[in-house]
């Protein structure tokens, strides 16, 4: 049975900020068919790797089923009075401001409503914030510094409609593929469409890149403010715009210095870049996390704002600034006001008359009247002591806050921690006192609102396994037993999407731009059918752009142009940690992998954490291909494997934020990046560490396939899935003295047929374990990383294999390499040898013989950047 027939249930991907439509029809044995939804604005029928691969990470296995209390299970009464009775005993004791929520992105808008409103309104304090912090505060602080609010003035559509888009520290082909697909449609259709992208890294969106300014890490307000200065020079200022703008002559002046040497960008490609942006009145700026994960985001924004104010750039088709989220719903977090230096619908907590009249809209006993702690403070208040009872949801702060073992240490020595997730087995989660199953993305009912203000519903399509609740049920529920019984009194989301919707219209009369207020009265079946829509929404607007015009909600109605200097990236380590350490995503995985990495298909893009350095570097540091390095800085180390590269420029390097204990315990990099943040948003920089780099020596590598899971005894593993069961890479100092015994320990196989062959005198050992016909486990292992076919050997456990141990794959059988294309898992092996046998010069012709890159399309740009190795390769031939 595969559900054919079945309904199809019309719902939303829950990874990042693009926010895509998806149909979900019912397997009938307990996974789901997963398609996009041609009828969503935002996606229009797209899906990327990660949304197309949705349907293998809803399984039970590894769920947490039952709340427990000190590690024993229990019941939800038990656990639910235990933790309303431990936050209130501390608030009486200590006052409100002794206890914090750290909730997150990945919440729908209806549970962090109630969040926001138990924590603010009725526990009285303001600590409550949200793992969106990480990922966007600087854009929150630069559009209320320059637009009185935080408002996104522009629409996807922009991005199909300019006729410039200026990438800035986005990797938009891995972190928003769909839209990064959109643009590449419009590209295609009308290549006189430009692509400006300005990044330290070569990423897989420079393929489609007409130019790439490839600056210096943290120097973008040196480029912006040079910017500035040549559209004034250029006649390029929208004097008739400028009458709804202040700031002008203090941002000019502040950018009179000229640094754009800073950039270490050539000054031909920054004049084109000028010349480009100054002939183009459509144009679009994307930025993300380049520039908000920085100690000067804030003031990045705003030096990109200032350019789009100042030639009135802003809210007309084609035209604007434009901010793309992380998270599925980092948009609704700061709507509900989810971040501490919030209240909730955009109302600021520094306002009396806000803070009264969302205190009597709630019938409130209290109002927080001062900011709260923001995410790093906050765990360093945990860390004090200061902070005794703490609920963390749907995060892992022990792996993904900067200073990670830092806040790992803090979480274990906090009096009371709570941890509401679909999972107990993540780093943060073994900390809890109170574990709280929590309903996953599959099974929730709620909202969400992507990057470009569409709010969408997503729709349970299976019912919560085991006893797991919607995080809203679970928070009103404590609400209630801490004694707010009416307060917290909802019987479904509708209910709380109803009062958020009402609670909208109060900042509607003050003059705010979030106001959803003609939806306060929808109905439950109204709400059921809640089709996408991009708010505003009151009864006289519906959508649509904002500031064209010229109306802002800053007092005196105008937007406000900054005067920025730029600040050289604080030199925070010295000549001792002389590389600068740049940290990010990969295409195929999302966060901390708690679901990704359940699916084999997204596990064999890129099976193990890494460090991209550049060539230069590598020969300097002594670092081989596929080596291990270490990489320091003044707070914790990690160990990676090198990637070598052209792609990051010398004197930086760049790794991935996925692993965990569970995936790859050396390489949790955050444990590596110190807390450094921007001073106005409070977010911390996760692009500039300081870091030293030495060889891993280590004294044997290996790999190992095996049907079950592994835990090695060993100083660097990192653990993948694979159709048939998992991958390990593994190594270690120090050489067991039995090569048996340890792969036995590793496999847990005390009692399989062996085969083994060894050369103790060159380090080498090939174990290979049967039980009946079926390979349980491999383990190759040599002095040097271990050179097999990967990608053969993933292959072969549970099958009836008997030939492993050459590591080779039969004549017949080539060894199709690291996957590129995870849909039809084709790898780059495969790939080049077509290229070359076929001649072929496009990625069109790619899929029309291999499939490669026609269905979701996240891989086109690794084919393009393949078609190019193979014609340099043909050149220096
Ligand atoms: Fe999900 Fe991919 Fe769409 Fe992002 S672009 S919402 S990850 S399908």
């Amino acid at each position: 049975m595969d559900g054919a027939g079945l309904p199809e249930t019309r719902s939303t991907c829950p990874y990042c900020g693009v926010g895509c439509g998806v149909l979900l029809r019912a397997d009938g044995q307990g996974g789901l068919h997963v398609r996009g939804d041609p009828d969503h604005p935002a996606n229009k029928g797209r899906l990327c790797s990660k949304g197309l691969a949705l349907g293998e990470t809803v399984g039970t296995g590894g769920r947490l089923l039952s709340p427990h209390v000190n590690g024993r299970e229990t019941g939800w009464d038990t656990a639910l009075q235990t933790v309303a009775d431990r936050f209130s005993d501390t608030i009486r004791k200590h006052g409100p401001d002794s206890v914090a929520f750290y909730v997150s992105g990945q919440m729908l808008t209806e549970d962090y409503y109630v969040a926001n409103k138990l924590m603010k309104g009725f526990i009285g304090s303001a600590n409550i914030d949200t793992n969106s912090r990480l990922c966007m505060a600087s854009t929150v602080a630069g559009h209320r510094r320059a637009f009185g609010t935080d408002t996104v003035p522009g629409t996807y559509e922009d991005l199909e409609e300019a006729d410039l888009v200026v990438l800035v520290g986005s990797n938009l082909a891995w972190c928003h593929p769909v839209l990064y697909q959109r643009l590449a449609a419009e590209k295609e259709k009308r290549p006189g469409l430009k692509v400006v992208v300005i990044d330290p890294r070569r990423t897989a969106t420079c393929d489609l890149a007409d130019l790439h300014l490839q600056l210096r890490g943290g120097t973008d307000v040196a480029l912006f403010n040079g910017l500035l200065r040549a559209i004034h020079e250029g006649g390029a200022v929208d004097k008739a715009y400028m009458a709804h703008v202040d700031g002008f002559d203090a941002a000019l002046c502040a950018a009179s210095d000229d640094c754009l040497d800073e950039t270490g960008l050539d000054r031909r490609d920054i004049r084109a870049f000028f010349d480009l942006f100054l002939r183009t009145d459509r144009t679009v700026t994307v930025f993300s996390q380049g520039v908000n994960q920085s100690a000067s985001g804030a003031d990045k924004v705003n030096a990109i704002l200032n350019c789009h104010l100042v030639t009135g750039r802003i809210g007309l088709p084609g035209m604007g600034p434009f901010s793309v989220t992380g998270q599925p719903n980092a948009m609704g977090g700061r709507e509900v006001g989810g971040l501490a230096n919030m209240l909730a619908c955009h109302l600021d907590i520094e306002n009396a008359d806000h803070r009264q009249a969302v205190r009597n809209f709630w019938d409130a006993p209290a109002i927080a009247d001062h900011a709260g702690l923001k995410a790093v403070d906050m765990f360093r208040a945990v860390g004090r002591g200061q902070i005794k009872a703490l609920w963390i949801i749907h995060t892992n702060p022990a792996v993904t806050m900067p200073d990670a073992d830092a806040v790992r240490d803090a979480i274990r020595g906090c009096d009371f921690t709570v941890v509401s997730d679909i999972t107990g087995a993540t780093d943060t989660a073994r900390l809890a006192h109170v574990l709280l199953p929590a309903a996953a993305w599959g099974e929730k009912d709620g909202t969400v609102t992507n990057s470009d203000r569409t709010i969408s519903r997503q729709r349970a399509a299976m019912p919560p396994p085991g006893q797991s609740r919607p995080d809203w049920q679970i928070l009103a529920e404590v609400g209630r037993r801490m004694g707010w019984h009416k307060a917290f009194d909802y019987e479904n989301p509708a209910e709380i999407f109803r009062e958020h919707a009402a609670l909208s219209h109060i900042a509607g009369q003050f003059g705010l731009d979030f106001d959803i207020s003609a939806l306060s009265d929808l109905s439950d079946p109204g709400y059921d059918d809640l089709a996408p829509a991009r708010w505003p929404l009151t009864r006289t607007r519906q959508g649509g752009r904002f500031f064209a015009d010229g109306r802002f909600y800053t007092p005196n109605g105008k937007a406000q142009m900054l005067a920025l200097h730029y600040r050289p990236p604080t030199e925070r380590s010295g000549p001792r940690f002389p590389f600068r350490l740049n940290t990010g995503r990969v295409r195929d995985q999302w966060h901390t992998m708690t679901r990704t990495a359940l699916s084999p298909r997204l596990s064999a893009h890129l099976a193990e954490p890494f460090l991209e350095i550049h060539r230069d570097d590598a020969a300097r540091t002594g670092l081989g291909p596929a080596s291990l390095v270490q990489v320091t800085s003044p707070v914790g180390s990690a160990i990676l494997r090198t990637l070598i590269t052209d792609r990051v420029r010398p004197g930086e390097v760049f790794a991935p934020m996925h692993w965990t204990s569970d995936t790859a315990p050396s390489a949790r990099i955050d444990a590596v990046v110190p807390d450094v943040v921007d001073p106005v948003s409070g977010q911390p920089d996760s692009k500039a560490a300081g870091v030293a780099l030495t060889p891993f020596r280590a004294d044997w590598y290996g790999f190992a396939v095996s049907s079950a899971p592994m835990t090695p005894a060993a100083d660097y593993w990192a653990l993948a899935r694979t159709p048939g069961g998992w991958r390990l890479e593994l190594a270690a100092l120090g050489t067991p003295s039995d090569w048996e015994r340890y792969a036995r320990d590793l496999f847990n196989c005390p009692d399989a047929t062996l085969q083994m062959v060894q050369d103790a005198g060159r380090g080498m050992a090939r174990l290979a374990f049967h039980r009946g016909d079926r390979l349980l486990g491999a383990l190759f292992v040599a002095r040097e990383p271990v050179a097999v076919m990967r990608d053969h050997l993933v292959t072969l456990p549970g099958t009836d294999v008997q030939c492993v141990l050459t590591g080779q794959s039969p004549a017949d059988r080539p060894d199709p390499g690291p996957i590129v294309c995870s849909c039809f898992g084709v790898g780059v092996n495969t790939l080049l040898a077509a290229i070359e046998a076929q001649a072929m010069t496009s990625v069109g012709q790619i899929g029309a013989a291999l499939q490669a890159g026609t269905n979701c399309g996240s891989c086109r740009p690794e084919l393009t950047a393949l078609l190019a190795r193979a014609r340099i390769q043909e050149a220096a031939e």
